[in-house]
């Protein structure tokens, strides 16, 4: 697959990389085993990126994958928390638990404005130091906001950026509302003048844009500025669909197997606004004790209705 210098890291990275997400305990939570065999499958298949983090509870899958391989992708992992101790006890954990001297690039986890910017200064010194070490390579941050990818254009220390964009502009927030895809693509690419490697999460808007595959990956790809596409697999087929799509040999009349899809509500993301609730046909959605939504499977009918009305992109198909 062909590979892209992410921006002036010095980093190569394949067009397509595994957000392994995917796989683990929020969302289809493979057996270890089961789970590393995909991972293992796409570095096979020649996909040299790898997105984890912190919360994903996912190092134990890279690990068992790379474990006697001479695999050595590019990693990146990420932690929610603001303060120097707590990144510093992420990286620490992250190459315990992966196994690596060094983990490759390492962000603060979607950042949400300036503000959170601002208030996370002491992880953003941890990271600065752990650079300096020599046991990351690059920093920067993840996030789903323009003005944060705007902000993060400007800033000198940050090397690299991961944000959220698709077609449909699904779940793109601006401030305090909903962001454009127009607008996000000119940050990135200011962004990526700048100098830093950009790579997009949620492509297919979290599933829900699978339908519309070709014209979902050809958005993001042809984007200005985008070294790569993070895409969370669930299966070896995914794979082959995705490097068959980049390499232009991908049947004309594709169009993914939705039959087994399931909607996930991300725990971590939700917010507990009850917009996913209000919006579902079916009241297959309620709140929990602590206030997050969840699915009921027994009436959920997958239509994906309910996806798109959050805020926060809690809520994707897979
Ligand atoms: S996918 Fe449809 S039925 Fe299922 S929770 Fe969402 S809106 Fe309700
Ligand atoms: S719309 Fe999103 S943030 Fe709001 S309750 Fe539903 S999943 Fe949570």
């Amino acid at each position: 697959m062909k590979k892209n210098l992410l921006g002036n890291t010095g980093l190569m990275v394949t067009e397509v990389g595994f957000g392994v997400l995917t796989v683990g305990n929020t969302q289809l939570n493979l057996p270890i085993p089961e789970g590393a065999a995909l991972i293992r499958y796409a570095l096979e298949r020649g996909i040299n990126f790898l997105d984890t983090a912190q919360y994903y509870q996912t190092y134990p899958y890279i690990r068992e994958a790379l474990k006697g391989t001479d695999f050595d992708p590019v990693i990146v992992s990420k932690c929610l928390y603001g303060g120097y101790k707590d990144m510093e006890e992420a990286i620490e954990e992250a190459r315990r638990e992966m196994d690596r001297d060094v983990v490759e690039v390492f962000l603060l986890h979607e950042v949400r404005s300036e503000k959170d910017w601002e208030l996370r200064a002491g992880a953003w010194e941890c990271l600065q130091d752990a650079k300096s070490k020599g046991i990351i390579k690059a920093v920067g941050i993840s996030t789903h906001h323009v003005d944060v990818t705007r902000l993060a254009a400007g800033i000198p220390s940050i090397d690299v950026v991961f944000p959220l964009i698709n077609f449909k502009g699904l779940g793109i927030r601006d401030g305090e509302g909903p962001g454009t895809r127009e607008d996000m693509a000119k940050a990135i690419k200011d962004a990526a003048d700048a100098g830093k490697g950009v790579f997009a999460m949620k492509v297919f808007g979290g599933g829900i844009l699978l339908k519309d595959y070709r014209q979902a990956v050809e958005y993001v790809k042809n984007l200005p500025g985008i070294s790569s596409l993070m895409i969370g697999f669930g299966h070896t087929d995914e794979v082959d669909r995705i490097i068959e799509m980049m390499e232009g040999t991908l049947s004309h009349d594709y169009v993914p197997d939705m039959s087994n899809k399931r909607i996930f509500i991300d725990q971590g993301d939700c917010e507990g606004c009850g917009a996913c609730l209000r919006r579902c046909p079916n009241h297959a959605i309620y709140m929990n004790e602590t206030g997050q939504a969840n699915v009921n499977y027994d009436i959920c009918l997958t239509c994906g209705y309910c996806a798109p009305v959050c805020p926060v992109r809690a809520i994707i198909m897979l």
